[in-house]
């Protein structure tokens, strides 16, 4: 669950509320979960997702392990990671 108080972007010295999640879906094929690469606010989340995509292509994955290119969420405080909405029409205009 999201924690329902405020959530702060993570870049350093930014201090505006978190908008969206980036985050990646991994799995080892018994689990799966959300891996969260980011907190960002609207002014920092091209910065942040170009960072996490790099930062995701340089992660090594053990055999049997997936992890897909991170994507951006909306943050829905106090929901569950499943039903976080996904939004592709912001990830192809910072691909
Ligand atoms: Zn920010």
């Amino acid at each position: 669950m999201m924690p329902p108080y405020p959530i702060y972007c993570y870049t350093k010295g930014c201090g505006k509320l978190a908008v969206y999640k980036i985050a990646a879906r991994w799995s080892d094929g018994i689990t799966a979960e959300l891996k969260t690469y980011a907190l960002t606010c609207p002014d920092c989340l091209a910065a942040c997702f170009r960072s996490s995509r790099a930062r995701h292509a340089a992660c090594r994955r053990a055999r049997g392990e997936i992890l897909e290119p991170p994507g951006i969420y909306d943050m829905e405080r106090g929901k569950r990671d499943r039903v976080l909405h996904r939004r592709p029409d912001l990830e192809q205009r910072f691909v």
